[in-house]
């Protein structure tokens, strides 16, 4: 198409958490289904550098792209929707914003000018919002702004938008709006005055909605549509229901309904006659809605109250589950409330068990039995990441004999530190920014289960961890039957490790589910699964 992006600005109002990253992930998929380039980017409006230092219960899960970024979990979506890859331009902060400013400042580069939030933060703002250009010619480039209109904190965003739509020519960009219309149940409505006022908000900052999508649970007549083009400035078209889903899947089928992506297309004067190409997509939709069988697979965790937490191994459960046309009933077990009392009470029924991947001490002894049961009674296993190095510990304890066997992250002090840090980690301080991150090499040993799995010999994996398996420990280990069947061709660092004598059982010490997309699940989470369904027909749990 054209050398020239166009602009596709998504921001929310009325309340939070409405979906404005499934939206926009759904409209990249219905434009890049009509074969053009696109390419989603988020804000976020919090002041810290990178969410790799915050609790996932605050922001949900920390997720890592192959260059190793840190960032929100909507950049997930935008990878698991569109089967592209993102990097560290997909994703800014409030605190990147400032930082880049704050050392401009400090190395003169502003020539003793006062600096302010318009122009400078503003100005690194559009900066941010073109970088992506750098990387791959765009036909449309789709920017979330996180938050809500009215935020104090979305403010500088909000104004950078206004003034990068008056730069870019305002037929270049279309702002989408997405809202909540609540219903109302005694008097059986849905209500559209947040929406209007949502909308003002937004236009008191100069900024003028073109589609308005609104959140509902029910349909919404033509009337309704009507007063909202009213009463916000939109023609009646622009007015898109967005309906709650069973899936998020589902979501682009159900914007393709509403004819998002024409309108979009027509408002932003792009000639595009191209059908949707969406039968691979909605054929996945139909087997996450029409399973022929469940499977039960435990997902054991310190954060597991909260689904946004392990959001990618979630979606890669969806993945591999309809792949295998099965629907993955995830039960979630607090790795706290495990002991030895209470294993077969908590696990017997699970046909599959995962140990999630984490940080710090809380929970890591009931982890620890959860290996031992599942190693014990052939139950299929997998440990990711801190899962894998669980694995290793309840291995060196229980195989090895080696009773105070730990990581040192756990504790420093232990006499058998089968989990350590390298060499050249020892001296860190700082707690951003120092991890293995994203993405590394990875060779696979002939005949073992990894290599069934993805059915080749090298492999590349996202990493997100600071201690590794000790190279002191592999020969023992080795020698009472631990198989390291991936290792990093470069520093021979074990990446994989495995068990000969048990059905399936994995360790891996990067993150599959970062890699899984709805169209390309993950290898390891199809064969998991599918070991998985295995042991419950064997069981007789069919
Ligand atoms: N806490 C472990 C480490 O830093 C594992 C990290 C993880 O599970 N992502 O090595």
């Amino acid at each position: 198409m054209n050398s020239s992006p166009k602009y596709v600005f998504v921001t929310g109002g009325v309340s939070s958490s409405l979906g404005k990253g499934i939206i926009s992930a759904s409209l990249a998929k219905l434009l890049q289904s009509r074969g053009l380039n696109v390419t989603i980017q988020k804000f976020d409006p919090y002041i810290n550098i990178d969410p790799g230092t915050l609790n996932p219960y605050e922001h949900g899960e920390c997720y890592v792209t192959d260059d190793g970024t840190e960032t929100d979990l909507d950049l997930g979506h935008y990878e698991r929707f569109l089967d592209i890859k993102t990097s560290n331009s997909n994703n800014a902060t409030t605190g990147q914003i400032y930082q880049t400013v704050i050392n401009k400042e400090r190395k003169g580069d502003f020539l003793g000018k006062t600096v302010q939030v318009i122009p400078h933060i503003t100005n690194e703002i559009k900066r941010r919002i073109q970088l992506i250009e750098s990387e791959k010619e765009y036909d449309i480039i789709i920017t979330e702004l996180g938050g809500t209109v009215g935020d104090i904190e979305s403010y500088p965003f909000i104004e950078a938008v206004r003034q990068f739509r008056w730069e870019l020519g305002i037929a270049n960009s279309i702002v989408i709006h997405l809202t909540l219309l609540p219903f109302l149940a005694a008097a059986g409505e849905l209500k559209t005055k947040p929406t209007q006022h949502s909308v003002k908000k937004l236009m008191e900052s100069g900024v003028n909605a073109d589609i308005i999508v609104c959140r509902t649970e029910h349909e919404m007549n033509e009337e309704l549509r009507s007063k909202i083009a009213l009463f916000c400035n939109v023609d009646v078209e622009s007015v898109i229901q967005s309906i709650d889903a069973s899936t998020i899947y589902e979501v682009p089928i159900l914007m393709q309904e509403e004819k998002l992506d024409q309108v979009v297309l027509k408002k932003l004067n792009i000639k595009n006659s191209n059908k949707t190409e969406f039968k691979k997509w909605k054929t996945f939709v139909q087997k996450v809605k029409n399973p022929n069988d469940t499977v039960d697979i435990g997902l054991i965790g310190k954060y597991v109250e909260l689904q946004d937490s392990y959001k990618s191994i979630l979606e890669s459960f969806v993945h591999a589950g309809a792949e295998n046309e099965l629907k993955v009933n995830v039960i979630p077990i607090h790795s706290e409330e495990i002991n030895k009392s209470n294993l077969i009470e908590l696990l017997s029924s699970l046909d599959g068990i995962l140990v999630a991947p984490g940080f710090g001490e809380r929970g890591i002894e009931g982890k620890i039995c959860a290996i031992q049961f599942a190693r014990e009674n052939n139950i299929p296993f997998l440990g990711i990441c801190l899962g894998m190095q669980m694995a290793v510990i309840e291995y060196s304890r229980n195989v090895l004999n080696l009773s105070d066997a730990n990581s040192t992250e756990m504790n420093t002090e232990t006499s058998n530190p089968v989990i350590s840090l390298m060499e050249n980690q020892k001296n860190i301080t700082e707690m951003g920014g120092t991890m293995r991150l994203g993405s590394w090499k990875c060779d696979l040993i002939e005949n073992s289960l990894a290599q069934r799995i993805y059915s080749k010999s090298k492999i590349k994996e996202r990493h997100r961890h600071r201690y590794e398996l000790n190279f002191e420990y592999m020969d023992s280990l080795k020698s009472k039957g631990l198989v390291f069947s991936g290792l990093n061709p470069d520093t021979n660092l074990v990446e994989i490790i495995e068990l000969e004598n048990h059905p399936w059982f994995l360790g891996v010490q990067f993150h599959p589910e970062y890699k899984s997309t709805a169209l390309n699940p993950h290898p390891i989470f199809i064969s998991f699964v599918e070991a998985s369904y295995k042991k419950k027909i064997n069981n007789g749990r069919k």
